[in-house]
């Protein structure tokens, strides 16, 4: 099983830990690592906690602040008095909403996992569209950003200007942090305390008949306990309908993050190497089968970490941001990693 007897023995003890009493106006927040050892125990976050709820920001339990990733744990606590005690509360209200709002006969059973046929793209191409491809300027990073009065201008590596009454800078945190600095230094600084990690996914494609996996379901996660370089595997062909035509099948491993930035200097054969023992030491894709194709896509420091204190650099930021007339930045360095 997943759970040693002490271990399930600790996770229980949750009904009974009386909730954390918070100093009056102090902010409700700690780390993955404390919550969940608090409430549940140790073994709980390493076979649990951290690949599932760590896992989703690529972060680092011990730094991962709740408040700004998962509210909702801390809320159960102070509402439900145990974790057990909320989830269940929360079931109980899902099953009331399946009742009330039945599926529709023969409609696919709904999951968490929503995306656009295309892929990401679609959303961005639409917008582009919407606002007419001809207002639109893409491939040209923004160089500087300057305000003079209410007029603001912004100058592209090509040398285009482009002037206009507001300015929403919707990069990453490290991105926006230099463009910003001749505007407002304090939230330049702020945003320079919002740290990062790099990852890397490795897409690998095989033979359905050769792969010998039973691929009835939606991928891995790997503790970080057990020491792996592998993050997590999603089988991409089962959780996305249309990655991978009839007979064919695609994994989708996951490599880096805060525990394994040093993995980020292999090289591509490498990393293709690395993912595809991993797939076949945990997930047994047959040592036979080979891969028809691997990609990789490199997200350089592209997890933005929602470290304890976040909340207070985000909100400094929007505060500050708020004062300055056509000015705001937007994106998921701020609220909402995915
Ligand atoms: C490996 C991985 C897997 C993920 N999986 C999921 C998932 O399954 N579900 C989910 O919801 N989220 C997921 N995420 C998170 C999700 O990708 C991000 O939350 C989302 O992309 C953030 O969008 P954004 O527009 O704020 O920033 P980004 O998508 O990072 O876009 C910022 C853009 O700014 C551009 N830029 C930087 N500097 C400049 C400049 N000077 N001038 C012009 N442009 C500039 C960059 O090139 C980039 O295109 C994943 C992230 C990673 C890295």
């Amino acid at each position: 099983g997943l759970f040693s007897w002490p271990g399930k023995f600790r996770m229980g003890m949750d009904l009974l830990i009386p909730k954390k009493v918070w100093p009056e106006g102090e902010r409700v927040d700690e780390t993955l690592e404390s919550f969940v050892v608090r409430r549940m125990g140790r073994e709980c976050l390493d076979r649990l906690a951290e690949p599932l709820v760590g896992g989703v920001h690529a972060s680092d339990p011990k730094q991962m602040s709740l408040a700004a990733t998962f509210p909702r744990l801390l809320e159960m606590e102070q509402k439900n008095g145990s974790l057990m005690r909320g989830f269940l509360d929360a079931r109980k209200k899902v099953e009331e909403m399946r009742k009330k709002y039945p599926p529709k006969p023969g409609a696919k059973p709904r999951t968490f996992f929503t995306t656009f046929t295309g892929g990401m793209a679609e959303l961005s191409d639409a917008m582009a569209e919407q606002i007419g491809t001809e207002r639109t300027k893409v491939g040209s990073a923004v160089q500087s950003i300057a305000r003079d009065g209410e007029e603001w201008t912004v100058t592209l590596a090509d040398g285009t200007v482009i002037t206009g009454d507001a300015v929403i800078v919707a990069t990453e945190s490290f991105a926006a942090e230099p463009l910003v600095r001749t505007i407002d230094e304090d939230i330049a600084n702020a945003l320079s305390a919002i740290p990062t990690s790099s990852s890397a996914t490795v897409s690998i494609a095989f033979d359905e008949s050769e792969v010998g996996v039973d691929m009835n379901a939606f991928g891995v996660l790997c503790p970080m306990v057990e020491d792996r370089p592998l993050l997590a595997a999603t089988y991409s062909s089962t959780k996305w309908p249309g990655r991978a035509p009839a007979g064919k099948v695609l994994f989708r491993g996951f490599v880096g993050g805060p525990h394994n930035q040093a993995i980020m200097d292999r090289s591509d054969e490498e990393l293709i190497d690395t993912v595809l023992e991993q797939l076949r030491s945990i997930v047994g894709v047959s040592k036979d089968a080979k891969p028809l194709f691997a990609r990789i896509f490199r997200w350089h420091r592209g997890m933005p970490q929602y470290t304890l204190g976040h909340l207070d650099r985000v909100e400094q930021i929007e505060d500050r941001s708020a004062q300055i007339k056509g000015f705001a930045l937007a994106g998921g360095s701020y609220r909402g990693v995915g």
